[in-house]
């Protein structure tokens, strides 16, 4: 609808046949989708002045129906570690957050999926949020070229690795997640390989991913083998068994041949005994897999406790003995409350030593 008789729409919901459409409508030649589109999902663009391959009259006819919607880093705040959490403005005004992860190599991008979450994990800070809407395509992409920009200059190299595991649960908005990978792997070209969508394990998604040909990782966020235990951290999962969901990752394995990474907290008093232990190898061990075990961050819940070294230990002897390779993650930006599961919101000021 252009300007006088309406909103204008977001360029950016539209695909590439929509566009040529749009040019042909309008006696230009199609291929100007083309160059725009370059525009859009290459570089990065936010605004129509900046397309200098296209007519000033063909920008004022662009400007005269769509507006391109796009994200804005609110505030920003570094780690001791050198974590940056960015509070980044929807073009609705809500919030949500993305964290850049550098060690000596890489340089990880965390992205949230989600304004809030779905889901009810009850150890997430983010869980308390409630789920206000589903991020864009763009405002995925946005979030990604603003950490790779962020990643060049503060240490000198583009992004390495993208991980699905900021605020949100990628597989219930499952179609906005896959089109924003296709354009930050096509667009950005970046390989698909070192990109990880991280889920709290919703069955049907993970099959429908796997029938997607889909060339990314996956993570689930598994936190206990035992049915009874899992439902009450994560009450959601009462509506999906464990045996349900080892099935959808068997299908995931049979048709990518990518193993799975469970990701995998412990706690006092909660899985911290020798039936957890065996009951994770057991699981493990049904479904080609890796097991990462990740640091406890406290929320201000404070129900959750992070078990002792010994515990973990235990549980990463165990795993060896299996012969399930084993990670144990030291959060990173927790000074910051930018580490896993303490993504929420929380206001920090803009300061501009940082
Ligand atoms: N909803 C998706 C994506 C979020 S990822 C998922 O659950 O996988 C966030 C990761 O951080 C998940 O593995 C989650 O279980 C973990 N997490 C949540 N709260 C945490 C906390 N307080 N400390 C450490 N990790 C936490």
């Amino acid at each position: 609808m252009p300007a006088e008789t309406g909103a204008k729409r977001d360029i950016r919901a539209l695909d590439l046949e929509s566009l040529r459409a749009f040019f042909l409508a309008h006696d230009q030649q199609s291929f100007r989708a083309d160059q725009v589109y370059q525009w859009l999902w290459q570089k990065g663009a936010h605004s129509f002045e900046v397309m200098t391959n296209l007519s000033k009259a063909t920008r004022e006819l662009l400007d005269a129906y769509f507006v391109i919607n796009h994200i804005a880093v609110d505030r920003q705040q570094r780690s001791t570690d050198q974590t940056v959490k960015n509070a980044i403005r929807l073009h609705d005004g809500l919030t949500v957050e993305s964290v850049l992860i550098p060690t000596e190599t890489r340089s990880t991008a965390c992205v949230s999926s989600q304004v809030g979450c779905s889901l009810d994990c009850t150890f997430c800070a983010t869980s308390q949020l409630k789920r206000m809407r589903n991020l864009n395509p763009d405002e995925i992409y946005d979030q990604v070229m603003a950490l790779d920009s962020q990643s060049r200059l503060y240490f000198d190299r583009p992004l390495s690795n993208i991980v699905f595991m900021g605020m949100g649960e990628p597989l219930m908005n499952y179609k906005n997640v896959m089109s924003a990978v296709d354009k930050i792997t096509e667009g950005l070209a970046m390989s698909p390989k070192r990109i990880t969508i991280s889920t709290s394990g919703i069955p049907k998604m993970i099959e429908k991913l796997a029938d997607e040909n889909p060339k990314f990782q996956l993570a689930v966020s598994l936190h206990s083998a035992q049915e009874k235990v899992r439902n009450e951290i994560m009450p959601f999962s009462t509506s999906f068994d464990l045996e349900t969901l080892l099935k959808s990752l068997q299908y995931w394995y049979h048709k990518t041949r990518s193993k799975v990474t469970f990701e995998y907290l412990i706690w006092k008093g909660i899985n911290d005994t020798q039936e957890a232990i065996d009951a994770l190898v057991a699981y493990a061990k049904k479904v080609p897999s890796k097991v990462n075990i990740i640091e406890y961050n406290p929320t201000d819940s404070g129900d959750f406790q992070a078990a002792d070294q010994q515990v973990i230990e235990r549980y990463k002897q165990a795993l060896e003995r299996a012969k399930i390779t084993v990670t144990v993650r030291r959060s990173r930006g927790k000074d910051i409350d930018a580490a896993c599961g303490q993504l929420a919101n929380k206001l920090v000021p803009l300061d501009d030593k940082n």
